[in-house]
């Protein structure tokens, strides 16, 4: 027997950050961890079904900060174990649609609780360990940021189930949210473990089915949340995790007639490119697949001349620097009057000179290293552009070193050229370009900032003059889908400010809140009628008035 009962998710607060700082016993368990998974060259195979599975070949995952050091092994799918996750979710599908919605929240509020306690130091380390998160970088997404995402998405998904039209008295009109019909294909990037979190269990959380393709670098701990999500009670099935060529596992999925829809963050080169490809297998599917993506950015720091330069200085650093720029809405490119450049720039130099940056397990380092060779040679690439251009200069770090690992110093660049290649493109590293503009022309370069790059996902203004905040939020409405008055234009928190941008950043469809969750279902309206006529006439045909028109 089911017993009935309006059951309410609770209302969440978000997780709080630990601290570790020094005697703090979260640090010693955690250090020891990473020790532990340092060593451990951990097995990292697909999860289809519910089962662990080795493709036909194993590559070796390799730590940033120290590229000789294998930290896990992990399995290279085929075509064979893509088509079986795909059947998979195909076939846990009815079970979980027919979980009812508290069940499935359950599952999420129970891996918040699992990852707030005893997995946090194995998802913290695993981190730090495959993406070079310093402790501090690993505590606010792996832990604090996946534990919001679950425990708000569950309570958001009950606000929106309980969204239901009006009666006029005369039926019962209800609305059924229902999950997509197929399968959804969650692929997450490398910089935020949380995403790897979100992206698989929004759509599940609604009563979806999901194969899960992580991106390579976060497989260490993409196999953790997948542990972690089991053992809180998610069936098998349900998520299915695969590995191997992108590209390849991209293009079986995406001609399969059962894809509902694509969760994805990652570069706006590859959505694109998935977009293509929906588009040309259109007339494949059983139902027009939802696509959510969020993509790169371009952000930006727009300082008016009120503006309190330690403040700014501040947010400079710490937006562009903070795990080595490799956020999606790092600080990447600045615009500050050129008498308050003057004035900043010989302590914003010596600051960003004197970052101590290293393997991530010192906790003294305020910086890891950049994600891959392929990562690292782009940017340095780039920094020898700048270096080479008649209307740039190099006036911090500059350099880097991939003897032991991908290390590239924080580095400032400024250039006279308004419309200069590195305040265009997305670089994803540790490079802030500052474009110095003339005093007095705040409003020609709020234009420029608007102009100048094609995404709109992160910036900040920084000022204490009103009206001048009232013009830039005005002027930059569309350039920015979260935007920051005298705040880092990154560390968004989940429920807090939620997170997404538009233009050539995606679709904007806000991860963790309840725009996202939408996505996530397809109602269905059910009208019962109390007392249905049982005669076809109205009452205006009968005619007293005999003869008469
Ligand atoms: P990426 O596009 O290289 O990879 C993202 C995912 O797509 C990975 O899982 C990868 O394996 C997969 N992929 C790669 N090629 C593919 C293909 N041809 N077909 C299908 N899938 C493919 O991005 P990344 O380097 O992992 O992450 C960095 C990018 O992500 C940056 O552009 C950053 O701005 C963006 N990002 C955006 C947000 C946001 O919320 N807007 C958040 C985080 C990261």
């Amino acid at each position: 027997m089911t017993a009935d009962g309006h059951f309410q998710v609770p209302q969440p607060t978000n997780e709080p950050v630990r601290t570790y700082v020094p005697g703090d016993s979260h640090r010693k368990s955690l250090k020891s961890r990473l020790a532990d998974l340092t060593d451990a060259r951990t097995e990292v195979p697909m999860q289809i079904g519910g089962e662990h599975r080795w493709g036909a070949s194993r590559g070796d995952l390799r730590s940033p900060h120290r590229h000789e050091l294998t930290i896990a092994e992990y399995a290279v799918g085929g075509a064979k174990d893509i088509e079986d996750a795909i059947n998979a979710a195909l076939a846990a599908r009815k079970m979980w649609a027919a979980t009812s919605y508290h069940e499935r929240a359950a599952v999420l509020l129970r891996a918040a609780a699992l990852l707030a306690g005893p997995w946090r130091d194995t998802v913290n380390a695993a981190t730090m360990l495959g993406q070079s998160k310093t402790v501090h970088q690993a505590e606010i997404d792996a832990a604090c940021e996946t534990i919001d995402f679950w425990r708000y998405n569950a309570y958001f998904g009950d606000q929106l189930l309980s969204q239901q039209p009006y009666n006029d008295g005369t039926a019962w009109n209800r609305l059924e949210y229902r999950p997509l019909e197929g399968f959804i294909f969650a692929v997450s990037p490398f910089n935020f473990t949380s995403i790897a979190g979100n992206l698989p269990t929004a759509p599940m959380l609604m009563g979806n089915t999901v194969v899960f393709k992580p991106a390579t670098q976060t497989l260490l701990v993409s196999h953790f949340l997948m542990e972690l999500l089991l053992a809180a009670g998610m069936p098998p099935g349900v998520i299915n995790m695969v590995s191997g060529n992108a590209s390849e596992i991209s293009d079986m999925v995406l001609s399969h007639r059962d894809l509902a829809g694509i969760h994805f963050t990652g570069s706006t080169e590859v959505f694109q490119g998935m977009w293509r490809e929906v588009g040309q297998n259109v007339n494949r599917y059983r139902t027009y697949p939802r696509l959510i993506g969020e993509t790169g950015g371009k952000d930006f720091v727009m300082a008016h001349a009120s503006a309190d330069a330690d403040a700014l200085r501040t947010a400079l650093i710490r937006g562009a620097f903070e795990y080595q720029g490799q956020k999606c809405s790092a600080a990447s490119r600045a615009y500050i009057p050129q008498s308050m450049w003057n004035a900043i720039k010989p302590d914003l130099v010596d600051l960003v000179e004197g970052i101590p940056q290293g393997d991530v397990s010192d906790f003294s380092n305020f910086m890891g290293a950049v994600i891959d060779g392929r990562a690292y040679s782009n940017h340095m690439k780039a920094i020898e552009y700048a270096r080479s251009a008649g209307t740039a200069k190099v006036v911090a770090g500059g350099k880097g070193d991939d003897k032991v690992g991908w290390f590239i110093r924080p580095t400032v660049i400024e250039t006279t050229d308004p419309d200069f290649k590195l305040l265009r493109e997305e670089l994803f590293g540790p490079i802030l370009t500052v474009y110095p503009y003339a005093d007095g022309k705040f409003d020609e370069t709020l234009e420029l900032c608007d102009r100048t790059s094609p995404y709109g996902l992160t910036g900040a203004i920084f000022a204490t003059d009103r009206q001048a905040i009232r013009r830039a939020s005005e002027t930059l409405v569309n350039a920015a889908g979260n935007f920051y008055i005298n705040d880092k234009p990154t560390g968004a928190v989940v429920g807090l400010q939620p997170f997404g941008g538009a233009r050539a950043s995606g679709t904007n469809d806000k991860a963790g809140s309840i725009l996202n969750l939408i996505r996530w279902v397809s109602p269905r309206v059910i009208k019962e009628t109390y007392a249905p006529p049982t005669n076809h006439r109205y009452p205006y045909m009968e005619n007293d008035e005999k003869g008469a028109l």
